[in-house]
């Protein structure tokens, strides 16, 4: 084996208990989308459930009923629209739907009714990013419609939620504004609302005025820090990506791991983690990269591209101008991987 993604246990637990008391009384809610960000879903699901999370978030269906096989009571938050056979796998699974238009809300009550069992949703109000959520000026409807759908027995208004850019903390408060009235709308409307969610991991961390009572938070708990954003104090990088010297010669280091592996080609000048100290990039091929070498360097040594004794995904990512997320989604799924 050349190279390996050791995924630790104890990072992620502890990066978990971190952020539930940085967001306390806010909820933490861990997001798992792209495979738990990298890390391997069904790990990340009995982890984060074993560390007490009360919320599990996953962009699709498909992976939320995977999360229910493996999390039999732990609340499933699934927020892409999806066709009427996964809203029924849905409701039938107990799932909370995320709802973005008032066509895909009348969709969701109708499997609803077809099943005899009420859907919970959490009703998404577009606050800015225009992606994927329902206008305020549409909103009374879309709470009229709720509200009959709740007293026909066929919905469960659980949530209120939408998607910050953080471009601006300007921009944050306008959407933050357009949300409180939305949530005054659902008030007056009678609807009793669980919880009301706004911020992912920088603004849950960096601004609790804009928490609402539930936070979605996939990147620090992972260990991911935002791109250009500052160090976090007790949170620790999950995934390491080790990769092993495979020769040496008078002033660099090969080692076992290349552009088709996942790692940008675009990275040559960044640093990685060698038994002596960081040591620069040189040369980057589809499967070997060069580095710098270091005073007894020797075949079967191990360097850090990423993560615990090395630079992390975010500061690889600041390099080439994405976000550490990328980074750890890119590595391939034939590295293997070690959980421990
Ligand atoms: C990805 C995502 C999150 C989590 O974002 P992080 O920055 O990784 O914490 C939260 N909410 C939605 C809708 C998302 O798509």
């Amino acid at each position: 084996m050349t190279a390996r993604l050791d995924i630790s246990a104890d990072a992620f637990r502890s990066n978990i208990h971190v952020v539930t008391a940085r967001i306390a009384p806010a909820e933490l809610m861990v997001v798992m989308k792209d495979d738990a960000y990298g890390h391997g879903l069904d790990w990340a699901v009995s982890e984060a459930v074993s560390a007490g999370a009360g919320w599990l978030g996953s962009y699709d269906v498909t992976s939320a009923l995977r999360m229910r096989e493996l999390a039999p009571s732990t609340r499933i938050f699934a927020w892409a629209p999806s066709d009427d056979d996964e809203v029924a796998a849905a409701i039938a699974a107990d799932i909370d739907l995320g709802v973005g238009s008032i066509e895909y809300l009348l969709a969701v009550r109708a499997q609803a009714s077809r099943l005899g069992r009420p859907a919970r949703v959490h009703l998404k109000i577009d606050t800015g990013l225009h992606r994927n959520g329902i206008r305020a000026e549409s909103w009374r409807t879309a709470v009229d419609e709720a509200r009959a759908g709740e007293s026909a027995g066929d919905l469960a208004v659980t949530g209120l939620w939408s998607h910050l850019a953080e471009a601006s903390d300007a921009e944050d408060d306008a959407s933050q504004r357009i949300f409180h009235d939305a949530l005054g709308v659902l008030r007056s409307a009678g609807i009793e609302l669980e919880h009301h969610h706004l911020t992912a991991s920088a603004a849950s961390w960096e601004r609790p005025e804009l928490r609402g009572s539930l936070c979605r938070i996939g990147a620090f708990c992972y260990g991911v820090r935002s791109a250009d954003g500052p160090e976090l104090e007790g949170i620790r990088p999950v995934a390491t990506l080790h990769a092993r010297v495979l020769e040496t010669d008078a002033d660099a280091a090969v080692i076992g791991i290349g552009s088709l592996d996942g790692i940008p080609s675009t990275l040559v000048g960044a640093s990685v983690g060698t038994p002596q100290g960081m040591r620069t990039v040189l040369e980057i091929g589809p499967t070997t990269m060069r580095i710098a070498g270091w005073p007894g360097a020797e075949a079967g040594q191990e360097v850090v591209v990423f993560g615990e004794g090395g630079a992390s995904a975010t500061d690889l990512a600041e390099r080439v101008g994405t976000v550490g997320e990328e980074i750890l989604t890119r590595v391939s799924p034939l590295i293997p991987r070690r959980h421990r």
